[in-house]
């Protein structure tokens, strides 16, 4: 096996790490006062299927669920995150978090907060938190994504990203991972 330790791992939060789309779908019924059974877990990028008209009905539930229901600090962690996590870092390799979440104007230190507080308490193992939004500029060698925008321009550049399987991404191709421990076979199938 090469050596590792010069191996950076690009970690999105939200859709990744984080399950954002469990906990905003508690949330959007709260918003819609609406029975959460009725919001179908199938969504696709945008939440139209829950009745999210355009970008501004979206930034207005998402920002209803960041500053009035902590969004950032009350999501449930994706089983095998912080194992899987670990693992990778054990064995040298270099977990950098990747997180367009500053979006809000004048919410940055709650944002940044919630955040550290939330990867802190669910022993997330990592060396570095970058908050960005052009996620190539961060440099990593191999990127864990959900979003399928985001997966697209990161291939574009060349830059092997795994795809994090969920409803909004399942047009998205190979490779795939369905579940941490599928990422770190990847990884390592990437990576030998
Ligand atoms: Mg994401």
């Amino acid at each position: 096996m090469s050596d590792r330790s010069d191996i950076v791992i690009g970690v999105d939060l939200d859709g990744v790490c984080a399950d954002f789309y469990g906990r905003m779908r508690e949330i959007a019924a709260e918003w819609f006062e609406r029975p959460i059974g009725e919001l179908t877990t199938e969504v696709s990028y945008g939440l139209s299927e829950w009745g999210i008209s355009d970008k501004n009905h979206y930034d207005s539930l998402h920002r209803f669920a960041v500053t009035q229901r902590s969004l950032f600090s009350s999501m449930e962690m994706i089983p095998g995150a912080r194992k899987y996590l670990r693992l990778l870092s054990d064995e040298g390799y270099r977990i950098r978090i990747i997180t367009h979440r500053l979006f809000i104007h004048y919410f940055h230190a709650t944002a940044v907060e919630q955040t550290v507080n939330w990867l802190d308490s669910h022993g997330i193992p990592f060396w570095d938190l970058c908050f960005m939004k052009e996620k190539s500029q961060v440099g990593a060698d191999v990127y864990v994504e959900d979003t399928p925008s985001n997966i697209i321009s990161l291939r574009e550049k060349g830059l092997y990203t795994i795809c994090f399987g969920n409803s909004t991404n399942t047009h998205i191709e190979e490779p795939r991972a369905n579940s941490w421990q599928e990422v770190y076979e990847l990884v390592h199938a990437w990576h030998s």
